[in-house]
């Protein structure tokens, strides 16, 4: 990764975990998920509000997480909120990919606007799951699971 990005990356997080956006509950919700990443302890609850139309009207999550899991947590709130469901999943798939893929291509990485500053992660494979916990969790309760999100 270069210079330039490390640095971003690290400010990024910092500002996302030291002020977290969204970190609230919602009183209207009407999805919510629970998510659970046992390899680093991270607990973390995502509640939303999903329009008529299918769009998440509003999203914030609660609970405890490492500065990943927070930054990660804060920047997917930012980004989900007034996105179709689907055009929300399908950020997902890409940010997944991202932090997943061996061969990624930095040129997707463009699609996913700030969130392209996780690539960082990638060097540290234990902490993937701290990064996409908010993601599944928000993903379960799209899906109304209902059910504990674990990452195990
Ligand atoms: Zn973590």
């Amino acid at each position: 990764m270069d210079p330039e990005l490390r640095e971003l990356y690290q400010q990024v997080i910092l500002d996302h975990h030291r002020h977290p956006r969204n970190h609230r509950d919602l009183e209207d919700a009407n999805r919510r998920a629970e998510g659970y990443n046992p390899l680093c302890g991270d607990r973390i609850n995502v509640e939303l509000r999903l329009g008529p139309d299918g769009v998440v009207e509003d999203v914030g999550f609660s609970g405890q997480g490492c500065a990943i899991c927070t930054a990660s947590a804060s920047m997917m709130t930012e980004c989900v909120k007034g996105k179709s469901a689907d055009d929300a999943r399908a950020l997902f798939e890409g940010f997944h990919d991202l932090l997943t893929e061996e061969s990624y291509e930095e040129a997707r990485a463009t699609d996913l606007g700030k969130l392209a500053v996780f690539a960082g992660v990638r060097e540290f494979p234990v902490r993937v799951k701290c990064a996409t916990l908010p993601w599944h969790t928000f993903r379960s309760a799209l899906d109304q699971e209902g059910r504990l999100v674990s990452t195990e």
